[in-house]
């Protein structure tokens, strides 16, 4: 198996288990949330139960469960004290599990808006892409397939969002996955892990960063002189490379102390990305093992 750092003798079947029930575990939580989310509904329970369930069914979460609504894209998920209740939103839940490292990320728009073509087109965009996948495929013939599929539906792909590969304790490993046409791609190998996951807008097609910040992740670990951010780095270890939330962090002065860890440049922040244009934005998301002659949707 490519691309995978792996645990000391363990075996590619091994690894293989741990994606599968990963991605057993993450699909079964996505379908229980896509009803359960609802107007009136809060925000910050549905993440919480989310996470919640995970660890319940003995894995973690791979990332923050993200809850990005309407023109937002990604990386939004709720403060610790978040008020906030849905809409008539649309609303993309994005979640993934983890087992030792080995990461299932799935996402599915929830319709609160009366906007089902949208949430169709990025649906069957994603279904499209499947059906083609196989080893040996390139890259930019899937980026194609997205492209002209949400394009039929009167919409746009956002570009600058991306499918990705996955590794351990790695959310976004190589190879990058194009939602629209490129010229140049990557060839899928046999055994390779890949996130596949179609934006569509009714906006500009591009995401801008916001200014909210709820999200962070470990670059490196590096000396730091203040103690409150030195004591906040002990709890991020916990994390090691995966994105972890502000509002997961215990004690006091976290704002303070991320700040101090940000400056170090220590961690990273994910500011929210949103339509540049303010369109609405869905999109849906599958993990899979490619194989010979096709492929395995872990997150079915
Ligand atoms: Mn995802
Ligand atoms: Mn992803």
């Amino acid at each position: 198996m490519k691309d995978i750092d792996s645990i000391e003798d363990e075996t590619v079947e091994e690894i293989i288990e741990k994606y599968v029930r990963a991605g057993a575990i993450v699909s079964k939580i996505r379908e229980r949330t896509a009803k359960r989310v609802k107007i009136g509904e809060s925000l910050l329970e549905v993440a919480r139960e989310i996470e919640e369930e995970m660890i319940g069914a003995g894995c973690k979460p791979a990332f923050p469960t993200n809850i990005s609504r309407n023109e937002e894209a990604a990386h939004a998920t709720p403060t610790k004290d978040d008020t906030r209740v849905f809409g008539e939103d649309i609303v993309k839940i994005d979640l993934g599990t983890q087992i030792d490292g080995y990461i299932a990320d799935t996402a599915i728009t929830i319709d609160l808006a009366g906007r089902s073509d949208l949430v169709k087109a990025s649906e069957d965009a994603l279904d499209n892409a499947i059906k083609n996948l196989h080893a040996g495929i390139n890259t930019k013939e899937i980026a194609a397939i997205i492209e002209e599929t949400i394009t039929e539906y009167g919409y746009k792909p956002i570009a600058n969002l991306t499918g990705h590969g996955l590794a351990r304790y790695n959310q976004h490993a190589p190879p990058t996955i194009p939602n629209v046409k490129v010229e140049h791609g990557t060839i899928l190998e046999e055994g390779e892990i890949v996130a596949i996951e179609p934006f569509a807008t009714d906006g500009a097609g591009r995401v801008v960063e916001g200014h909210t910040r709820e999200i962070y992740r470990l670059i490196e670990e590096k000396p730091i002189r203040h103690p409150i951010a030195r004591k906040l780095l002990t709890q991020l270890r916990e994390y090691r490379t995966l994105p972890f939330a502000k509002r997961w962090l215990a004690g006091e002065h976290i704002d303070f102390a991320l700040h101090q860890l940000e400056k170090a440049q220590i961690i990273m922040g994910y500011p929210v990305l949103k339509d540049a244009g303010g369109g609405l934005v869905s999109q849906a998301e599958h993990t899979v093992m490619i194989t010979e002659n096709g492929c395995e949707v872990l997150t079915r």
